[in-house]
C-alpha cells in the first residue's frame, strides 16, 4: 500500500529503489527466505532493490552493517545474490567493498548489479574516475577503521585516515596555488612523507624522497602479514602507485643525512622518519623468548602460550592476531582499560573480538619481570601474580625519533618535521601532517 501510494505520488518515470535487509540477524527478524518472498511481492511497485543486514545501533549488529577490518569484504554478497535469483529488477549489494576488481568479480558473476559504496568514498573520492581512466592501482583502500564514524564526535566533524581533506573539503578546494617552484627533500618514506612528496609534487614542487630501507611504507609494513591489516599494506601500494605517477625522485637505501642535505641546497626539507617501539627495561627484557610486537608481525616464531605487554591498539591486534593462529594469548595493561587510543567506535569493536577469541586481559596489573617462564606481574591490589608464557610480546608504545631528526634543521631554509618524528600517533596523522606540509607551504 505505502509503494502503490509513492508510486502514484513519483510517477512512472522516478526510480524507487527499496532498501531491505537479507537478514536482520535477530531473533523474530528477518531470514533471507522471507526477504526474497518480499522482494518477489514488491517487485511490480519498485526499480531495483538494495540488500543490507542487521541494524547499526546494537552490537553486534553493528559490526555486520557496518563491516569492521574483521568482516571479509563483500560479506553481505550472498544475501543479495539470492533476491537477484528471485527477481529481475536490478539488485545492490553493499559491505565492505573497498577494490575495484572485487567489486567487477561481483557483477561479473551475476551476484549483483550494482555495488554500493559509502566509506570507500570518502577514502577516495575518485575511485570510479581511477577505474575508468585505467589507474585502479592508484585507488586509496579505506581502511574500515571508523575514524570517519567517531569523528564527529571526536572532531566535530568526519576525518579520514587516509584522505586528509575530510571534515575540511570547503577549506582545502579554496589553497591558493604554491608562490614558486621550491626544492622539497623529504626524509622518511612512511605514510606521511609520501603524503607530503605527493602533495608537494601535485602542487608543482620538486620532490625527492629519501627512504633510508628498501621499500617504501614505514611502520605499515606491518601489515603484509597480517589478515585483518592487510588494507594498510595495499594503502602502500596505493601511495606509491600516486608517487611513481608524479615527477617525484625516491631514493630508496638512502637515509637523508644532513650532509646530503646541505649538497642538495633545498628550500625546503620535511622530516617524516617515524618513531622507534620503546623497550622497556624490565629484569629478563633481553631473553630469547622475548618479542617485539613488529618482529612477531614479521613472522618471528611465536610458542602457543603468549603474554602481550601492553594493551594499546598495537598490542591489541598483535594479541588477536595470535589468538587467530589458536594461541593461548593474555594481555598485560597497568592502566585501567584497554584500547585506550582506539577511537571509541573500534574500542568497542576491538572487546568484542578479544571475548571471542578468548584472550584474558589483565588491567590495572604491572609487569614486574620476565622469566623463562613467564611474566611475573603486580596486580591492581599490589598483589604479585604470574603468568606462563612461551613467548612475550612487548607493545608499550613508540618514542619519536626527533633527536636524528632535528639534525637536518639547518640544512635548508624551512624545515618541517611531522608525523612519528614529533609525536607518535596513528596513520591519520601522519598523513594529515604530510598533506599540510607540503599544501599550507607558501
Ligand atoms: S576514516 Fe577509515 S573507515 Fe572512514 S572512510 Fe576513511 S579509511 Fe574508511
Amino acid at each position: 500500500m505505502v509503494l502503490k501510494k509513492i508510486r502514484e505520488a513519483v510517477g512512472p518515470r522516478f526510480p524507487i529503489d527499496f532498501r531491505i535487509n537479507g537478514r536482520d540477524g535477530m531473533e523474530g527478524g528477518l531470514e533471507i527466505e522471507e526477504s526474497v518472498e518480499i522482494c518477489k511481492i514488491l517487485e511490480p511497485y519498485v526499480d531495483s532493490f538494495h540488500v543490507s543486514s542487521c541494524f547499526h545501533m546494537f552490537p553486534p549488529h553493528q559490526d555486520i552493517m557496518q563491516s569492521p577490518i574483521f568482516q571479509p569484504h563483500g560479506h553481505l554478497l550472498h544475501l543479495a545474490a539470492a533476491v537477484k535469483q528471485a527477481v529481475k529488477k536490478p539488485v545492490t549489494t553493499v559491505g565492505g567493498f573497498n577494490d575495484l576488481a572485487m567489486m567487477e568479480e561481483a557483477v561479473a558473476s551475476g551476484k549483483a548489479d550494482i555495488i554500493a559504496l559509502g566509506r570507500q568514498y570518502l577514502a577516495d573520492p575518485d575511485i570510479a574516475i581511477k577505474g575508468q581512466l585505467g589507474r585502479a592501482a592508484e585507488v586509496r583502500p579505506c581502511q574500515r577503521c571508523a575514524t570517519c564514524q567517531s569523528g564527529r564526535f571526536t572532531f566535530g566533524t568526519a576525518r579520514c585516515a587516509v584522505n586528509p581533506t575530510i571534515g575540511r573539503e570547503y577549506e582545502t578546494q579554496f589553497i591558493p596555488p604554491a608562490k614558486g617552484r621550491k626544492k622539497i627533500l623529504v626524509a622518511g618514506g612512511g605514510p606521511g612523507g609520501m603524503e607530503a612528496a605527493i602533495t608537494a609534487a601535485e602542487r608543482g614542487h620538486d620532490v625527492i624522497l629519501y627512504e633510508k630501507s628498501g621499500v617504501l611504507g614505514g611502520a605499515l609494513n606491518f601489515a603484509e602479514h597480517v589478515p585483518f591489516k592487510h588494507d594498510l599494506f595495499k594503502l602502500i601500494g596505493a601511495m606509491e602507485a600516486q608517487l611513481r605517477s608524479l615527477p617525484v625522485t625516491v631514493k630508496l637505501n638512502t637515509a637523508l643525512t644532513p650532509e646530503i642535505a646541505l649538497q642538495e641546497n633545498a628550500d625546503v626539507i620535511i622530516s617524516a622518519i617515524g618513531a622507534d617501539a620503546i623497550r622497556p627495561p624490565f629484569p629478563g627484557i633481553d631473553k630469547d623468548h622475548v618479542l617485539m610486537a613488529e618482529e612477531v608481525d614479521k613472522g618471528a616464531p611465536v610458542g602457543d602460550r603468549v603474554v602481550v605487554i601492553g594493551g594499546g591498539l598495537v598490542g591489541i591486534e598483535t594479541a588477536l592476531h595470535l589468538a587467530q593462529q589458536g594461541k593461548e594469548v593474555s594481555i598485560v595493561e597497568m592502566l585501567p582499560d584497554i584500547a585506550n587510543d582506539a577511537n571509541f567506535r573500534y574500542a568497542r569493536t576491538y572487546r568484542w573480538e578479544i571475548e571471542k577469541w578468548k584472550v584474558k586481559v589483565f588491567t590495572n596489573t604491572r609487569c614486574s619481570a620476565i622469566t623463562d617462564a613467564g611474566v611475573e606481574a603486580l596486580n591492581a591490589s599490589g598483589d604479585p601474580i604470574f603468568l606462563p608464557a612461551d613467548t612475550v610480546v612487548i607493545s608499550v608504545g613508540m618514542r619519536s625519533r626527533e633527536e636524528e631528526s632535528e639534525k637536518l634543521r639547518f640544512c635548508a631554509p624551512r624545515f618541517i618535521p611531522i608525523g612519528n618524528c614529533v609525536r607518535p600517533g596513528v596513520v591519520k596523522d601522519a598523513i594529515r601532517a604530510g598533506y599540510d606540509a607540503a599544501m599550507f607551504l607558501d
